[in-house]
């Protein structure tokens, strides 16, 4: 199984394991929405993954 984020811009972050899409949505929220970096902690990220096969 993948743990996918779909960000509200469109983007999706897919990785083996939850530490690695945390790593990478945190990322992508740096780069393109730099504004809402303070709200998205890892346990918000968390809320947001679906297990997809
Ligand atoms: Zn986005």
């Amino acid at each position: 199984m993948l743990n996918q984020v779909s960000c509200e811009c469109g983007y999706q972050a897919r990785e083996d394991d939850e530490a690695a899409v945390i790593r990478t949505v945190q990322q992508h929220v740096r780069d393109s929405h730099p504004e809402l970096v303070d709200q998205v902690t890892p346990d918000v990220i968390r809320g947001w993954i679906e297990l997809v096969p």
